[in-house]
């Protein structure tokens, strides 16, 4: 259950949880997971599941009710039309999504997408009532080159062009492509010390910046978040392989629940 009176929600910033099972699960384990995990809950943070596109129904009917939001891991900056093989905002709409990821590393690095493709996505998301989760992060090399900053600046800044004040609707989250899939995790710190960059960033766009929720993403589990959850910046994760069993996922959940409910004492910049 979403509570409403912690002062993270009084902040506007309500923890958040989603996970991206990526092209994993069959129609049956999907099931059965999102039943482990309903009865896990209810939470107190905001938690969500990003699932492949054919299992969005049963995913809707699995969920609803629950408060468990759900969503997809890509849409078409197109509306709907010849485009073969896409899948438009205004569909994904059509089965409750809450949120679509867009600009994954794995669609930049495995499809092409350009920094321009990805801000498009998200307009085309909140112009059909979804809210897009902005993926930002750099690779190894980059940073061990420096260039951390000045790659994930150049990532969300295609976006804040193209939604101008409308950016704040977004949820940013940072993803160093290192730390995916591999069981390396930025330390809280490393973390941290981008979220603080990327919200700066977002404070020149919008005056609500401060409201909006930046992820971290990156061989998260319930280990991990509880540091990382603690961090001024961090308002939850973005989950890829512990979202796929019910007992690592909602032992997350449980992590960012104690965020909200403001036992972990975070305070907020
Ligand atoms: C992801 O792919 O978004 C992700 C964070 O994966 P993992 O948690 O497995 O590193």
């Amino acid at each position: 259950m979403v509570s409403s009176t912690n002062a993270q929600v009084v902040a506007g910033r309500l923890p958040l949880v989603v996970g991206n099972w990526k092209m994993n699960g069959t129609r049956v384990n999907c099931v059965e997971l999102l039943a482990g995990l309903r009865a896990a809950g209810p939470f107190d943070a905001e938690i969500s599941v990003c699932c492949p596109f054919p299992y969005l129904a049963d995913v809707a009917l699995s969920l609803q009710g629950s408060g468990i939001g759900w969503g997809a891991q890509d849409c078409s900056e197109h509306e709907p039309g010849a485009y073969t093989g896409e899948v438009a905002a205004v569909m994904l709409a059509e089965f409750g999504c809450r949120h679509v990821i867009v600009g994954h590393s794995e669609r930049r690095v495995y499809h092409a997408e350009s920094d321009i493709q990805v801000a498009d996505k998200a307009r085309m998301a909140l112009s059909h009532g979804l809210t897009p989760i902005v993926c930002v992060g750099e690779t190894r090399s980059e940073r061990e080159a420096g260039s951390t900053e000045v790659v994930v600046k150049r990532q969300l800044s295609a976006v804040i062009h193209a939604l101008g004040h409308c950016v704040s609707q977004i949820v940013v989250a940072y993803e160093p492509i290192w730390a995916i899939g591999t069981g390396l995790t930025a330390t809280p710190h490393q973390a941290q010390a981008v979220h603080a960059v990327l919200r700066a960033q977002l404070s020149a766009a919008s005056t609500r910046a401060g409201e909006m929720r930046l992820l971290y993403g990156g061989s998260v589990n319930a280990v991990n978040a509880q540091e990382l959850f603690a961090q001024p910046d961090i308002d939850g994760a973005l989950v890829g392989g512990a979202s796929l069993k019910a007992a690592d996922f909602s032992a997350i959940c449980r992590v960012a629940s104690h965020v909200a409910l403001g036992s972990t004492g975070k305070s907020r910049t």
